[in-house]
């Protein structure tokens, strides 16, 4: 750390992103990215004509992808805005809407939002999840301060359903709820159609899941006009071009390609049920996701040990130190032959243990 740094940044802890390894080929089960390539639509309009149109600017209504975005929903294009990534938007949400109020969320989830309330200097509220992992909506009842929720929950992957985020709305219309839908197409249903219905509800996507395209970051939030105005705000004071020429056009055709983002979900789900099947028979506790993910325990061999042991067999998977879930290891859905390797690399690990 530099004399420079500003004090009040002293006590940052950034958020540590899973491994990227450059020098191994590991199959790589831990950042729940998509194990298929994108769209060919998309590797199509990646072409050398647009390459060159790199010396201009981005359009910052990003327009394009917005109204791709807008048709599929069937929503208006100024209830949307597009960011890099969906981190980017969260973090317009948080500078947007709290420091009065401070930003509550279940102490088992995405470890940006803590990262965020630091970094903005936010009051950070965590709600524990009950002890089956459950978010229970009556914890949230005397809260003023906003909320958020990832449905399907990060690193759990359970799913609340939306009767429940209806409840969370109608608890206090006098705070913003966030309902981060990273993994929302492996299962779950989306809150989108209830942004007319509720005027604190902000939805969060990402393209980087189940559309193939975390390499070209894309997020976006769905709202009603005057949040994502206020959003919009922030945004053009920090970043107004803030995606990129290529993705723009890169998540328009993703957008554009319905029927292959619908098979690629439901080969993710089909394999997720196949692994939690199969983990379960070696004595695997699975939580029951609707993500691409899975998280498991085994009674043998501890999280960081079984993440370890894998890691030396080339297969890469999550071990998240958060103390409620240490025993566990996060699995990324991947491809058939990855799953196999995996399970077969499990089989063994076991096997040594006995
Ligand atoms: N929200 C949740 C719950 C996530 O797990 C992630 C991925 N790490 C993100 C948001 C951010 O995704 P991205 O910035 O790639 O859109």
């Amino acid at each position: 750390m530099s004399k420079f740094l500003d004090g009040s940044l002293k006590n940052l802890q950034p958020y540590v992103p899973g491994e990227q390894p450059k020098d191994v080929q590991y199959i790589k089960l831990n950042t729940n990215e998509s194990p298929f390539p994108p769209s060919q639509k998309v590797i199509e309009v990646l072409n050398e004509e647009e390459s060159k149109k790199l010396r201009l600017y981005s359009d910052p209504e990003t327009s394009v992808l917005v109204n791709a975005i807008a048709e599929f929903y069937g929503v208006n294009a100024n209830q949307i805005l597009t960011g890099n990534g969906s981190d980017e938007i969260l973090a317009f949400i948080f500078r947007a809407f709290c420091g009065e109020k401070g930003m509550a969320c279940p102490d088992v989830s995405y470890g940006f939002y803590p990262v965020f309330c630091n970094l903005f200097n936010i009051k950070y509220i965590p709600v524990p999840l009950k002890a089956d992992f459950t978010v229970d909506v009556e914890d949230y009842k005397y809260i003023a301060d906003n909320v958020i929720i990832a449905n399907p929950n990060a690193q759990t992957g359970i799913f609340l359903d939306l009767e429940q985020v209806e409840k969370l709305l109608k608890q206090n219309k006098d705070r913003i709820v966030v309902i981060d839908e990273a993994y929302v197409d492996f299962g779950g249903v989306s809150a989108i159609p209830l942004i007319d219905k509720y005027d604190n509800l902000v939805v969060v996507q990402t393209m980087s899941k189940s559309r193939q395209l975390a390499g070209a970051r894309i997020g976006f939030a769905i709202s009603n006009r005057q949040l994502i105005d206020d959003l919009k705000t922030v945004k053009y004071s920090f970043n107004p071009y803030n995606v990129n020429r290529l993705s723009i056009l890169a998540g328009a055709a993703a957008f554009g390609d319905e029927s292959y983002f619908d098979a690629c979900r439901k080969k993710i789900v089909s394999s997720r049920e196949r692994l939690t099947k199969a983990l379960q028979e070696m004595g695997f506790v699975v939580l029951p996701s609707k993500a691409n993910f899975l998280l498991a325990r085994h009674g043998k061999i501890g999280g960081r040990e079984l993440y370890l042991k894998l890691k030396e067999n080339g297969v890469l998977v999550r071990h998240l130190s958060d103390e409620r879930i240490s025993d566990f290891v996060r699995i990324t859905i991947g491809a058939d032959d990855e799953i196999d390797i995996l399970l077969n690399k499990i089989k063994v690990i076991l096997g040594e243990k006995k």
